[in-house]
């Protein structure tokens, strides 16, 4: 078996340990795997206080933190088309088929989707085979020339629940947490549309 990251050849645990433990294969090598980082939970909730995204969202949870590594590995994921990677992270994500939540992926824009011809999210659910449903669209933001400041303010939120929420309870999955503001935003319309907790999990964080 060769490694995914590295495509050095490596040993895998005999096939009735994995059996035994119900592993999915392994694909990376000890080496690849040694230089991801858990991440560390930080409180960024204090920012949001004040804002209409205070209490929006509750819960997040981060599996890797953004070192050197990971933006390496990260790079070639999202931008050489390396559907292969989403198999690397499959194992982080396999927990979530238990979980009872609604399963959400953050959406890529259409136009987005078209030139990178896949969704980063939906691989990593997809490798993991873990069950998801769809309920937001992502809508073009349209010229912020010549609008007033509410309209300006509606304009930022630019995507749109498109099926019923109503007493649901929504685990939201996406790969990178940056500043935080598009699942604060997403928490925020869902819970509007009737969504009676939303959590969200994402792969890295910044
Ligand atoms: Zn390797």
């Amino acid at each position: 078996m060769n490694c995914l990251i590295c495509s050095a050849p490596f040993l895998e645990a005999p096939s009735w340990q994995r059996l035994f433990t119900m592993k999915q294969s392994e694909t990376t090598c000890e080496k690849c795997k040694s230089k991801f980082e858990k991440a560390t939970d930080k409180e960024h909730e204090t920012d949001w206080i004040g804002t209409i995204y205070e209490g929006a969202l509750d819960s997040l949870t981060s599996i890797y933190s953004y070192n050197m590594w990971m933006k390496q590995v990260y790079q070639q994921y999202k931008f050489q088309h390396d559907v292969e990677l989403a198999k690397v992270f499959a194992a982080d994500f396999s927990h979530l088929k238990k979980n009872k939540n609604l399963i959400v992926p953050i959406p890529l824009h259409q136009d987005m989707l078209k030139s990178r011809t896949f969704s980063q999210v939906d691989q990593l659910l997809l490798a993991a085979r873990v069950p998801f449903t769809q309920v937001l669209t992502k809508i073009t933001n349209s010229s912020q020339i010549k609008k007033s400041k509410k309209e300006r303010i509606e304009s930022e939120i630019n995507y749109s629940v498109c099926a019923d929420v109503q007493s649901q309870t929504i685990l939201l999955v996406d790969d990178l947490y940056t500043t935080g503001t598009t699942l604060r935003h997403i928490a925020f319309i869902l819970k509007e549309a009737g969504a009676q907790e939303v959590n969200a999990i994402t792969l890295i964080r910044a």
